[in-house]
């Protein structure tokens, strides 16, 4: 019971570049940063996909990573679900109909969750990975799961940082002390 709690609440998430410009990535790192605080929902990150259930994947698939996409979902544990992070990884995006691109990542692995958006918002991010969740514990508990579902993209931009504080201004610099004549130049007539 206690166990089936901890899994409700506290998915464990492992993120796969795809064919990505980076975009998404940097906005999944945000979600770790203190600003997003993924941590604090119960979600971390880690490294193997054997102790994931959720996989995060930003980037369209192509004929190259495909294989090593499907080898990742493969590894994962059951039950498991699928985040397609951003445009690219839902459709291909800016990279559809390239010549080495599949498209979106659903071409070699069932999606639960599309979160829109080039790049990714981190707030749409966690909600995917909210509803991931979600979908994940109607699976453990042998319920039928709709699928996929797709982040609504009404999320505000983040608050901009706080303006620096006003700077003192520097005091003018003290006149400059007269520099005294070389030796030399003082001898000569
Ligand atoms: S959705 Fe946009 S930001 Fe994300 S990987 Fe594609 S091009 Fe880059």
């Amino acid at each position: 019971m206690l166990r089936q709690f901890g899994l409700k609440k506290s998915p464990w998430v492992v993120h796969f570049n795809c064919n990505s410009c980076n975009g998404c990535d940097i906005e999944l790192l945000a979600c770790l940063s203190p600003l997003y605080d993924l941590e604090r929902f119960g979600i971390i990150h880690v490294g193997n996909p054997k102790h994931a259930d959720v996989l995060l994947v930003t980037g369209s698939v192509n004929h190259r990573n495909a294989r090593v996409l499907k080898n990742v979902y493969d590894q994962m544990p059951e039950p498991k679900a699928v985040v397609a992070v951003g445009v690219c990884a839902s459709t291909g995006g800016i990279f559809r109909e390239c010549y080495n691109v599949l498209g979106g990542i659903e071409e070699v692995v069932p999606v639960d969750v599309f979160v829109p958006g080039c790049p990714a918002r981190p707030e749409a991010v966690i909600d995917g990975i909210v509803k991931a969740a979600e979908k994940l514990d109607l699976r453990r508990r042998g319920q039928p799961v709709s699928r996929p579902s797709l982040v609504p993209e009404t999320h505000e931009p983040s608050p901009k940082p706080a303006a620096p504080p006003e700077t003192v201004p520097a005091t003018p610099a003290s006149p400059a002390a007269p520099v005294a004549a070389p030796a030399e130049l003082a001898k000569t007539p």
